[in-house]
């Protein structure tokens, strides 16, 4: 691997509380930190005559923090291009993806979760939040290593060179009146949610790149009787804990006849919601579940390429952000991998449904990618281009066919997840000339998943 720079001279750099990029910044890094972030503006710059920086190592183009991707199925990904051509809807989807995930195991899992997340290497995330349920063999029996579906993750992460946060899901049934799991969906239970708790606790993994925490699938795939076992058990920990939320109206229904009340507030009931807590998409609240959520200080983790790809529907980001909701960006089913076009989405979907423009500025797009994010997955001190940050740097082109002639600010409605160029985490070059470092991605990515998809 390439000897990385220890100080770099960004062309322009995004730095925290900006309402737009920086010319002419000077980032130095030690051990993984960044340790000086210094504007050089007209004192220090050429024009002084001070040459501050000859020993630093250009970066052309536009630094940003590094990209959080906070909802990853990362299984999902095998399914691009193959269930966007017909009709149907989330449910019908659903059945595609039991599938694939009716055909992994443990070594086809690490070959496509490694390509998945060199994929989002190379779209400058430096951080992902997998939300994880396939536990066991097929027939629901334990793999010899409980954990080893878990292990997987976490070697391929390594492998990607990005963090990781295992978000170790319980799913216990597959409605939400409590109908036991079925053919595909036997892999994901552990019965209930004290033998989750366990399997989940003894899953340790020392690795500097990892954080476990845990999720609670949905209200239909874990009994509301079950759900405050597994919010202790993040508690305990303070451990981020994650949940997929209102994506569905037909979820809404249901939680209403069975306990007669939303999601939300059976959620809020049993103490899954607070300042740790991510509620992934909730596209369909009411205004009585924005205010449970932000009064207990709970995220929202928004999906826009999946949500859009599923037909879900938009969920209101502008009335979340307006009652103080911390919001933060997955790309979930991996239907496109790409930051940059999550973050706009949240932008162009409130344009299309108010039919007016301007609710989020560029900074409010990239602090829901970058630092919102971190924080969601439980690495706060990641995220900034700020002394004392973790050193992930990643720069993008300004002079690719998509962003020549974009003034640096508009990057985010201009750049795509190709006009990423070079990838830092932690201080570590992993992207460099748009290129991995260590994973051929097209070339893994297509072995592994036609070693999981019917021929
Ligand atoms: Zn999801």
């Amino acid at each position: 691997m390439p000897v990385t720079a220890t100080r770099w001279l960004a062309e322009y750099a995004w730095l925290p509380e900006h309402a737009e990029p920086t010319p002419d910044v000077l980032i130095e890094v030690d051990e993984g930190r960044i340790t000086a972030v210094t504007p050089l503006l007209g004192a220090h710059g050429p024009d002084a005559g001070v040459d501050v920086y000859a020993d630093a190592v250009p970066l052309p183009g536009l630094t940003v923090p590094g990209l959080s991707n906070v909802h990853s199925h990362a299984f999902h990904r095998a399914l691009r291009g193959r269930t966007h051509g017909g009709r149907g809807d989330f449910w019908t989807w659903r059945d595609q993806m039991y599938g694939v995930a009716d055909r992994l195991d443990p070594d086809t899992y690490l070959a496509l979760a490694r390509a998945v997340y060199a994929e989002m290497a190379l779209a400058g995330v430096t951080c992902v939040g997998e939300f994880h349920y396939l536990h066991h063999r097929p027939d629901g029996g334990a793999y010899d290593d409980p954990n080893e579906m878990g292990a997987a993750l976490v070697e391929a992460a390594a492998h990607a060179g990005i963090r990781l946060t295992l978000l170790d899901t319980c799913y216990l049934t597959s409605t939400v009146d409590g109908q036991a799991l079925a053919g595909p969906q036997r892999r994901f239970g552990d019965g209930d949610a004290s033998r989750w708790a366990q399997r989940a606790g003894a899953f340790q993994p020392t690795d500097a790149h990892v954080r476990v925490g845990a999720a609670v699938h949905s209200v239909r795939a874990v009994p509301a009787d079950q759900l405050s076992t597994v919010a202790e058990w993040a508690g305990e920990r303070q451990a981020p804990l994650h949940v997929h939320l209102s994506e569905q109206p037909a979820e809404n229904d249901e939680c209403r006849a069975v306990h007669g009340r939303s999601p939300t507030a059976l959620l809020a009931e049993y103490g899954v919601l607070g300042p740790d807590t991510t509620a992934v998409h909730t596209t369909h609240p009411t205004s009585a579940d924005l205010t449970l959520l932000a009064d207990s200080r709970t995220g929202v983790c928004l999906c826009p390429t999946t949500e859009r790809d599923l037909a879900d529907g938009i969920g209101p980001a502008r009335l979340m952000a307006e009652a103080g909701i911390r919001l933060s960006l997955g790309s979930d089913s991996h239907a496109v991998i790409d930051l940059f076009e999550e973050a706009r989405a949240v932008e162009l979907d409130e344009r299309l449904r108010t039919r007016r423009r301007g609710h989020f500025t560029p900074a409010d797009l990239l602090t829901a990618a970058s630092s919102a994010g971190h924080a969601a997955l439980g690495w706060a001190d990641a995220g900034r281009i700020a002394v004392g940050a973790r050193a992930d740097l990643v720069t993008v082109r300004l002079d690719s066919a998509r962003t020549a002639g974009v003034p640096p600010v508009g990057t985010f409605f201009a750049a795509t997840a190709a006009d990423v160029e070079q990838v830092v985490v932690d201080g570590r070059l992993v992207v460099a000339a748009g290129r991995h470092l260590s994973v051929d991605v097209p070339a893994e990515l297509s072995a592994a998943i036609e070693a999981v998809t019917p021929s």
